[in-house]
């Protein structure tokens, strides 16, 4: 279905577990470029053994995206490797932990944001002269996709303001790289996934879990399998080059916009 992924390079952040190492998979299933990261080497080492068999090129490197050297040193690493970006795929990204208003601290403001709204930004920044770059060279649309989140448009649960600020701060930042890159040819959208059985929900009994799936519509959590086609389909140019500034929810019907 999405032919035109093969051969093309795909830098993912966060992608040695759950959603991102599902997308991981399913982009060297279709023989694309990967490379995925994670700020721990054991983790890519691990990642890697499952992914190796799978077909396409994959290459890991170790960054810690909250930080912005190391943005830059990701992008210049897989540019170094792969010679160019075709895809970015801003996906690292987590809770940081849960506190009330009068708990937080600048801290763990810093903390929350570093980790889902710096990021993003500045692996975007640094990775915009590549994209614009291939797309120049190859005449077709070249994608910026983030994991955004529903906690984005309702708010987030107890303690985790600063966790859905931040996605919703991703969301618009979005919305405003179409109006100032689009003329590159570079689209930007958004997944916004609802809740997925992964390890951010390692801080919640089974019980709650049980509790929470039988809310969403779909009766149940949704798996990284389930929201990884999103990525792919988002980022092939036949399949989306006309889509762009959106956010696609992938929820299980746990809140339709
Ligand atoms: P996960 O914890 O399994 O995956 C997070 C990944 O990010 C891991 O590979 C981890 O190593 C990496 N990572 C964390 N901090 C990093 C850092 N500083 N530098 C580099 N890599 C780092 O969780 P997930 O559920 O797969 O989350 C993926 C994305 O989806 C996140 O952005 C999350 O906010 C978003 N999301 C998840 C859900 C859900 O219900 N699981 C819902 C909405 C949005």
């Amino acid at each position: 279905m999405f032919n035109d992924l093969k051969g093309k390079r795909i830098l993912i952040t966060g992608s040695t577990s759950g959603i991102g190492l599902a997308t991981a998979k399913a982009f060297a299933r279709s023989g694309a470029k990967v490379g995925i990261n994670s700020y721990r080497e054991e983790s890519c080492l691990k990642a890697m053994e499952q992914l190796k068999p799978l077909g396409g090129e994959v290459a890991y490197f170790v960054a810690d995206v909250s930080k912005s050297e190391d943005c830059q040193t990701l992008v210049n690493d897989f540019v170094e490797r792969f010679g160019g970006i075709d895809v970015l795929i801003n996906n690292a990204g987590g809770l940081g932990g849960r506190n009330g208003l009068e708990a937080i601290t600048d801290e763990f403001y810093d903390h929350v944001m570093n980790l889902n709204a710096r990021s993003a930004m500045m692996v975007t920044k640094y990775s915009i002269p590549h994209l614009r770059a291939a797309a120049k060279a190859s005449g077709q649309t070249t994608s910026v996709i983030s994991s955004g989140s529903i906690a984005g448009r309702e708010g987030g649960g107890p303690g985790a303001s600063l966790y859905a600020s931040s996605k919703a701060w991703l969301h618009s930042m979005h919305r405003n790289w179409v109006k100032e890159l689009t003329k590159d040819n570079i689209r930007f959208n958004v997944v916004a996934p609802g809740s997925i059985d992964t390890a951010f929900h390692s801080d919640k009994s089974p019980e709650l879990i049980a509790k929470i799936g039988s809310t969403i519509p779909m009766g149940r959590f949704g798996t990284s399998e389930e929201v990884a086609p999103s990525y792919l389909f988002l980022a092939s140019h036949a399949c989306s080059g006309y889509i762009t500034g959106q956010i696609i929810d992938v929820n299980g019907g746990q809140m339709a916009p």
